[in-house]
């Protein structure tokens, strides 16, 4: 399985889904590049996920800044609380996450356990606990590392204070609520949701795109009457599952997690994981954070942050319950859902199983022969139409393909993921029809150029 991965990283590279940061310098440890492919992927992903929160009348989008003041990450208790227990090889003296040492070897553990408690378990096992990348068996004692990355934007004396690059953000949600609230268009029960980037100091980023230092979070902070919060986290837990479907995941490749060791701000907490090829692995967050986070910034800030429900006349902080799910750990789980290795023709093929509206090409159209002008000039009159017809859905990306033979150029487009291939023959000449060859069948059909736009919103529907 691990094998898997290394094919997924090498066909993300040579055909522009993701690259490695900083790759001519030999790479920077916990950043990729999105390429051209990547980049159309991960819109769809965001625009899908979007598209999911706007189905709710009562959830309004923020983009707040990355950098905020440094009180906030005060107030939410990342300062003090954000951390993961590092424990340092003496002998190589790589850096590990003691829990990852720890349940490599069966052992129950986790980052959010406390240091005492880590650090009991860590020397109960010391004997067993093998360092991978040296294979001696000589460690540090283990100890809490923050992950919040620091930046000196706006200090220039010294003295002046480091900032934090935010950790989530969620927090950028939370010192909004008050405006959102005051825009007259919401009221609590409402939610905020946010998509951007985000930055940890995780110790040892790994597994491609699953564990970065700088990634992607689709975030939404739901504020609900304490009353109401856990009928209302049981909605989201049940919405938040039922919307793999929509990016055609398998269902039994999706289970449930509930948290053991709860973080500093959670009442509750439930991760959606995904069986990636290297096992297991949180993919979304929901989590019950009752009112922790509200409070927390009332008493930084002194701002009041309570709500007065006209309903049922009382006044209260809301309670939130959250949604976090990763983009890029959500691109890493289509790519390797979508994964395949057939047989078509005769011909080996590896083929990209998107659903459509993952795909980031849905259409490649091509002349049969780049040889006769006739052919080509039709082929490029319906490739010009088409893109045209569909400019309105941001999402249909459309290319030209005349190299190589059609069979090459099916191979080329499979591999991608792209659902459809139109391809203008002699018969078009004749008829104005084409051919539509399908990703996953191979199977060819005619159809009417005037009535391809409409076959082709009705497929993405
Ligand atoms: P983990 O336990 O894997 O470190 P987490 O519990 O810290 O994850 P959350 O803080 O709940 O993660 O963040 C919400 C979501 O953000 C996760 O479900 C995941 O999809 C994504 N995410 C978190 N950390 C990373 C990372 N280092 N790289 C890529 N995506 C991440």
């Amino acid at each position: 399985m691990e094998n898997q991965m290394e094919k997924i990283i090498s066909l993300a590279k040579r055909r522009g889904f993701v690259f490695q940061g900083s790759e001519i310098y030999g790479g920077f440890a916990g950043t990729y590049d999105y390429g051209p492919l990547g980049v159309a992927m991960h819109r769809n992903v965001v625009d899908i996920w979007m598209g999911a929160m706007r189905q709710h009348d009562n959830i309004a989008f923020l983009d707040s800044s990355i950098f905020t003041a440094p009180r906030v990450w005060e107030a939410s208790g990342h300062v003090s609380g954000f951390s993961d227990p590092l424990v340092v090889c003496n002998a190589c003296h790589t850096k590990h996450r003691a829990d990852q040492l720890l349940e490599a070897i069966g052992i129950q553990a986790d980052e959010k356990m406390s240091d005492p408690e880590i650090n009991k378990l860590f020397d109960a096992n010391r004997k067993k606990l093998i360092c991978p990348m040296c294979g001696k068996k000589d460690f540090g004692q283990v100890s809490a590392k923050s992950l919040l990355a620091t930046s000196t934007l706006g200090a220039f004396e010294q003295g002046d204070q480091l900032v934090y690059l935010r950790g989530e953000t969620a927090q950028g949600i939370f010192i909004n609520y008050k405006n959102v609230l005051e825009t007259g268009f919401y009221s609590v029960p409402f939610g905020i949701a946010q998509v951007g980037k985000v930055f940890r100091n995780e110790i040892s980023p790994r597994q491609f795109l699953f564990r970065q230092r700088e990634f992607e979070q689709m975030e939404m902070q739901y504020f609900v009457r304490p009353k109401d919060a856990p009928a209302a986290y049981e909605t989201w837990k049940e919405e938040r599952m039922n919307y793999y479907d929509i990016l055609g995941v398998k269902k039994e490749k999706l289970r449930w997690k509930q948290h053991e060791h709860l973080v500093f701000y959670a009442k509750d907490a439930w991760d959606i994981e995904y069986e990636y090829p290297f096992g297991w692995g949180e993919l979304e967050g929901v989590h019950y954070r009752g009112d922790y986070d509200l409070t927390q910034h009332q008493k930084f800030s002194g701002v009041d942050m309570s709500f007065y429900d006209e309903k049922t006349k009382e006044r209260y902080i809301p309670h939130v319950v959250e949604t976090s799910v990763g983009v890029d750990r959500t691109i890493l789980m289509l790519l390797v859902g979508a994964y395949y290795e057939d047989e078509m023709n005769g011909e080996k093929r590896v083929v990209l199983r998107f659903a459509p509206r993952i795909a980031p090409i849905k259409v490649a159209v091509f002349p049969l022969v780049s040889n006769k002008e006739n052919i080509v000039a039709k082929a490029r009159e319906v490739y010009k139409s088409l893109k045209l017809s569909m400019l309105h859905i941001s999402s249909f990306m459309i290319v030209w393909d005349d190299n190589g033979n059609i069979g090459k150029r099916y191979r080329r487009q499979d591999e991608i993921g792209t659902p459809w291939c139109v391809t203008i023959d002699y018969q078009t000449l004749e008829d104005n029809t084409v051919t539509i060859r399908d990703r996953d069948t191979g199977k060819q059909k005619r159809h009417k150029i005037e009535a391809l736009d409409e076959y082709f919103k009705k497929m993405l529907a």
